[in-house]
């Protein structure tokens, strides 16, 4: 099924200048292009958007880190894009992440990881709906 989810190069993608290798891996894989932007945000989209973390201990850091730069919002649509872009990004930790997904491959982190991929589909559609109020379905 055609899905559409929302994924962020985070400001550590843009501050070390990954945003391309990371685009391409999204592209080669086969998945389009419908939404991109690059935008700093403030700590109230931050909460916004990490509504579900808030209350996490490791959430302020987290605040702090997704403010700290501008970052890549982006709208990814193709066949079980959801799962296959999660897939693709790897376990939330770069440590511990698997050799040849992005996370695995780049990051060494377990919160400057380098990509947010909504979870779900009632994820994605809030998290566009967020991120890129005007887009057409
Ligand atoms: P994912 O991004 O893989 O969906 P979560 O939704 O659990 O992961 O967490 C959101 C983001 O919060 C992570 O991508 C990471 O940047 C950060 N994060 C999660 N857990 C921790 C943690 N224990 N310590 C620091 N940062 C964390
Ligand atoms: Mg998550």
């Amino acid at each position: 099924m055609t899905q559409r989810t929302l994924v962020l190069l985070k400001p550590d993608a843009v501050r070390r200048g990954l945003t391309g290798a990371i685009l391409s891996r999204f592209e080669a894989k086969g998945l389009t292009l419908v939404a991109m932007q690059l935008r700093s945000i403030d700590a109230a989209m931050a909460d916004a958007h990490y509504a579900e973390h808030v209350e996490q201990p490791w959430y302020p850091p987290l605040r702090e880190f997704a403010v700290s730069g501008p970052l890549v919002a982006v709208v990814l649509e193709g066949d079980e894009a959801i799962g296959v872009v999660r897939a693709l990004n790897g376990a939330t930790d770069g440590r511990a992440a698997a050799p040849g997904t992005i996370r695995g491959d780049l990051s060494l982190s377990n919160r400057e990881n380098l990509v947010h991929a909504s979870d779900s589909e009632e994820s994605a559609a809030r998290e566009i709906a967020l991120w890129f109020p005007d887009l057409p379905a």
